[in-house]
């Protein structure tokens, strides 16, 4: 919300602030699920998951800056759904889930399934994010390979210009479930269904990584590329295009 005061010069009218909602703040973790609820800070949410995901930690490190990451959460990083946000592309790589609370009671999906279009989501008006849910890597998630990569122009204090996140369940020489997601190569963060489809059930080796990069060209391409900086920047995709190359 800062940054629509700071670039967008928008008036912001009323707000509820609901910083100190300790009911929001809890987090938990079971055999099998890192709960997280949504006013928990970035910093503390992530110093969590680095518990169980070490390969978060540069993405602990990098998300904004310390002020940002104690006074941000990471339910108002989800329920923004921005593309270019850091959280989400890692988070539906791990098959997290979102947990939205009503005065009709809680409604839990997977998190991809959140965001529709841009800065449309599947979230009533009554809702809100109460929390989300992170698989551990409990039972055959022990062999879990995961990775998430945050590109930036700068190290630190700076927005993803791509987010991708990597993950499959190691099966002898094959690769299970592969979920391959990205931030800021699309209107919202999006999974690569066609090289995860190349990738899933597949022997690991050089010919497999080759042909799923080949099927990425299908997931994401130039003109989804300038379709999103277009919607973000609010420029015509085609002129997006030529400021590209
Ligand atoms: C200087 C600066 C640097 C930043 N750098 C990064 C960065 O590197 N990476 C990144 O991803 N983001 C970055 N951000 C954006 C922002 O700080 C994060 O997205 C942060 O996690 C937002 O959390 P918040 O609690 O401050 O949400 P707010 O900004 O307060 O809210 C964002 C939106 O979500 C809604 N919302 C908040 N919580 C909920 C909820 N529980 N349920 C429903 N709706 C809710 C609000 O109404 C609002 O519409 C940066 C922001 C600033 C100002």
């Amino acid at each position: 919300m800062g940054l629509w005061v700071t670039k967008q010069l928008r008036d912001i009218s009323d707000i509820v602030y609901v910083g100190q909602i300790e009911s929001f703040k809890h987090v938990a973790t079971t055999d099998d699920w890192i709960e997280i609820g949504a006013g928990v800070s970035v910093d503390r949410a992530y110093a969590e998951l680095v518990k169980v995901y070490p390969e978060f930690e540069e993405t602990h490190q990098r998300f904004a800056s310390l002020p940002i990451r104690n006074a941000g959460t990471l339910g108002g990083n989800v329920a923004n759904g921005s593309p270019i946000g850091d959280s989400m592309p890692g988070l539906i790589a791990l098959n997290a889930r979102v947990v939205l609370q009503s005065v009709d009671g809680l409604r839990e999906m997977a998190l991809e399934n959140l965001y529709i279009a841009y800065q449309k989501k599947d979230m009533r008006d009554n809702e809100f994010v109460a929390a989300i849910h992170v698989p551990t890597r409990a039972g055959q998630r022990a062999k879990l390979q995961f990775r998430a990569y945050k590109l930036s122009k700068r190290f630190d204090s700076d927005i993803s210009a791509v987010y991708a996140a990597f993950s499959f369940i190691a099966a002898g020489d094959a690769s299970r479930e592969p979920r391959l997601c990205f931030g800021g190569m699309a209107a919202t963060p999006k999974r690569a269904a066609h090289a995860e489809a190349i990738l899933a059930d597949a022997q690991w080796h050089e010919a497999t990584a080759q042909a799923a990069m080949i099927a990425l060209g299908k997931d994401i391409s130039r003109s989804s590329t300038c379709a999103r900086a277009a919607t973000t920047a609010s420029i015509p995709p085609r002129v997006c295009c030529i400021a590209s190359g």
